[in-house]
């Protein structure tokens, strides 16, 4: 266990605090979720945020594979999350994910919507704007207070008891995101919101997901999950499953998402919500622009949105518009932070100059807790928008900076950012990218060197996924460049963490065809890569309309051919070549080029086709 003293304060290492437990230790308790009450596995300790900071044990349960904390006591909430606060507004309040969760629901089939735990109220506000719904949220807590007087949402802050205590008219739509985890007596929510809902109405819920509990799961992203001392129960589909049919739900769907669940219930025989279908994210720009044009730029929400504007113009590939929402954004942060963006060089030596704060507020003082993804999104759009490279790549130092040191803020008290810590990673990896066209050979240097070295505030490792995208857009890159000798340092690992299906493997599996061609000039190995790549196309579920089929499914099968040609096997290049010519009916045309060039190629070979 790693402490640091700083000024007498303990500061903990929280990422390090996760203890996984190799032996066979047992613990007394009942199941939350199933009820079993068999003696369960303990699987990891983790320390308690507050003195004495106690180790508390996180057992599994066998029959549910539910998680929790048997030892965990009332958490002190108010007093331990108000800085949270502004953190929450700033950066980590997933309005977009939350939005997203009403998507399993017809808006027109609903009028009267209840959020209990609504925290800040950022969902019922946007019920109200997007969709008219009458919204009303139930939550004790003092972001609530606060969410109620700067949004003007319907929120009551007390604790349901009973039914009755919702209002005389029951409800078409009640949600409750991520506060079943928090909870030690799951079934008496789960009764009164039960009973406050219409026969046909919907209860969605959202939770951390057990099955994410693993060794292997990043640490920023395992500690947000576990939450010590205010995570109690960290439920398996199975047991949220069985813990919503013991309190009546007849119909309930529950889909994992890997760190999350999600959950729709109802005490009907029929479920009038669907979770797999598809977000339509147009109602939330315009929420955002709405709220854009009613807040205060200086105040911590203002800075939220402006943000959140950024980032969504900005994924979506509107860069005009992603621009000015930037712009907005800098305005904001200048005004109220006297923060300047003009040279990005100079805000990283600012903030190195202080790396590691002492405290929240003395932080959040001198920066916006979503510099860090301010910063992210400004390279991607100097990169994508404007092909500033050089631009680019400073704005992903300093935003690569700026994320560790706000999580490494939050760490003082236990906290983390997932969304910060994978930013955070992938700047580093667009920071050596953006070296690709300038200087290829230190782009490849950078890369492996970021493999081995630790982050410089919290000493963390890059995660395997992301360092292992960064080598295959890298790498496709120098490929696409004709720099081979630079990309053919990457092969090695690229072909080792090559996926088993899908577009990544056909654009990585052809660029590892071509550089085998042309550079290592072995035709044979390369044309199993470029079938590999052809193959991937072709299994693609949406291959008709597929960008990557479009651009690969037929170049990869030529070089197939001409690979093989070239091997002097004369036939397997025929028959490759074969599929080009007399293509199978239901796939997309051949351009008429390559179909000429195919034709050349079988005539000056004589290929048997
Ligand atoms: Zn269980």
């Amino acid at each position: 266990m790693n402490k640091i003293d700083m000024g007498g304060t303990e500061i903990i290492d929280w990422t390090r605090t996760i203890v996984w437990e190799a032996g066979d230790s047992h613990l007394d308790a009942i199941c939350p979720a199933c009820g079993d009450a068999a003696a369960k596995r303990v699987r990891l300790r983790v320390r308690s945020p507050w003195p004495p900071h106690p180790e508390q044990p996180l057992v599994s349960c066998p029959a549910c594979g539910t998680a929790f904390h048997p030892t965990m006591g009332q958490p002190p909430y108010e007093a331990v999350l108000d800085p949270l606060v502004d953190v929450y507004l700033e950066q980590n309040a997933g309005i977009d994910v939350m939005a997203e969760l009403l998507a399993a629901i017809d808006p027109a089939g609903v009028r009267r919507y209840i959020e209990i735990g609504c925290g800040f109220g950022f969902l019922l506000d946007y019920a109200r704007v997007a969709f008219g719904w009458d919204a009303r949220g139930f939550d004790p807590g003092y972001s609530a207070r606060f969410g109620r007087e700067a949004l003007g949402v319907d929120i009551q802050h007390v604790y349901l008891h009973s039914a009755a205590d919702a209002g005389p008219e029951p409800y078409d739509l009640a949600l409750c995101a991520e506060l079943i985890e928090h909870v030690f007596e799951p079934e008496k929510l789960l009764v009164v919101l039960r009973d406050a809902l219409t026969t046909d109405g919907t209860l969605l819920l959202t939770t951390p997901s057990a099955t994410g509990i693993r060794p292997e799961t990043q640490p920023g992203t395992l500690l947000s999950m576990l939450c010590p001392g205010y995570h109690y129960a960290l439920y398996s589909p199975k047991g949220i499953e069985a813990l919503l049919r013991r309190v009546g739900f007849k119909s309930v769907m529950v889909v994992d998402r890997g760190h999350t669940l999600r959950v729709a219930a109802s005490v009907g025989d029929e479920l009038k919500a669907d979770l797999t279908r598809a977000f339509d994210r147009s109602p939330y720009h315009d929420y955002l622009r709405t709220r854009v044009g009613t807040t205060d730029p200086a105040s911590s929400l203002g800075v939220g949105y402006r943000y959140r504007l950024l980032k969504e113009l900005t994924n979506a590939g509107n860069f005009e518009a992603a621009r000015a929402a930037q712009a907005e954004v800098f305005a904001a942060c200048r005004q109220r932070w006297n923060l300047d963006f003009t040279d990005p060089a100079r805000l990283l030596a600012d903030l190195s100059a202080a790396p590691k704060p002492r405290s929240i507020e003395e932080h959040h003082n001198a920066y916006p807790f979503c510099l860090g993804s301010i910063l992210y999104f400004s390279g991607i759009l100097a990169w994508l928008a404007d092909g500033q490279h050089d631009l680019a790549q400073r704005w992903f130092q300093v935003a690569a900076f700026a994320g560790e040191q706000m999580r490494a803020t939050l760490h003082i008290i236990g906290a983390d950012d997932e969304e910060s810590e994978e930013l955070m990673w992938r700047a580093c990896c667009y920071a050596s990218h953006l070296l690709v066209w300038s200087q290829p050979d230190r782009a490849v240097e950078e890369l492996q060197a970021l493999a081995h070295t630790p982050s410089a505030l919290l000493g963390e490792r890059i995660p395997a996924g992301i360092l292992e995208d960064a080598q295959r857009k890298v790498f496709v890159d120098l490929v696409n460049l004709g720099q081979y000798k630079a990309a053919d340092r990457l092969a090695a690992a690229v072909e080792a963490a090559l996926p088993e299906s899908g577009a990544v493997l056909a654009s990585t599996a052809f660029a590892l065809g071509i550089l085998t061609l042309n550079h290592r000039k072995a035709p044979r190995s390369a044309a199993a890569f470029f079938e590999r790549a052809h193959r991937a196309c072709l299994e693609l579920p949406d291959r008709a309309t597929a960008p990557i089929v479009q651009a690969l499914l037929w170049p990869s099968l030529f070089h197939q051919g001409q690979a093989l040609a070239n091997a002097g096997r004369r036939d397997e290049a025929g028959a490759a070549l074969r599929g080009l010519l007399k293509p199978e009916a239901g796939l997309p045309s051949v351009p008429l080029d390559l179909r000429a060039r195919t034709e050349l190629l079988v005539r000056t070979q004589r290929l048997p086709t």
